[in-house]
């Protein structure tokens, strides 16, 4: 299996991974119009306002697409579910699913966030809540 890499951060998104080291899911927010983004980007797509902020997303959210990731060189005993989630203050995100095999994961699946260490690198991982 190909290993989890640590990430590698620049300055537009070292806030978020801080925000991993300390289990938290950080969102930037345009502190002109408070819009949230993700991927993080250094000006607001909606009003052009360069002002950023920080808010802590509640890690709820649902399944909106997904993948299962094979290393093609050979056997991969372990290929990883990878998902973009949408969480419930509208941006998404791309992660991994966790604790669901691959025939068990559903659109609209409702899912929240947990800090794992995987392949010994700290990272925002999603599980099934169980809920509707
Ligand atoms: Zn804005």
């Amino acid at each position: 299996m190909a290993k989890a890499v640590a990430p590698v951060t620049g300055p537009e998104d070292e806030f978020f991974w801080d925000g991993v080291r300390e289990h938290k899911l950080l969102i930037r927010r345009c502190s002109g119009c408070k819009a949230l983004r993700h991927p993080p980007s250094a000006m607001c797509p909606h009003c052009h306002s360069q002002d950023w902020e920080t808010q802590e997303a509640s890690g709820r959210g649902t399944v909106y697409s997904w993948i299962l990731a094979r290393f093609t060189r050979g056997e991969d005993p372990d290929p990883r579910l990878v998902a973009i989630v949408e969480l419930e203050e509208g941006v998404r995100l791309v992660s991994n699913l966790q604790g669901v095999e691959v025939d068990g994961v559903r659109l609209g699946m409702p899912v929240a966030v947990s800090f794992e260490e995987v392949d010994g690198v700290l990272l925002h991982q999603f599980r099934p809540t169980g809920g509707a």
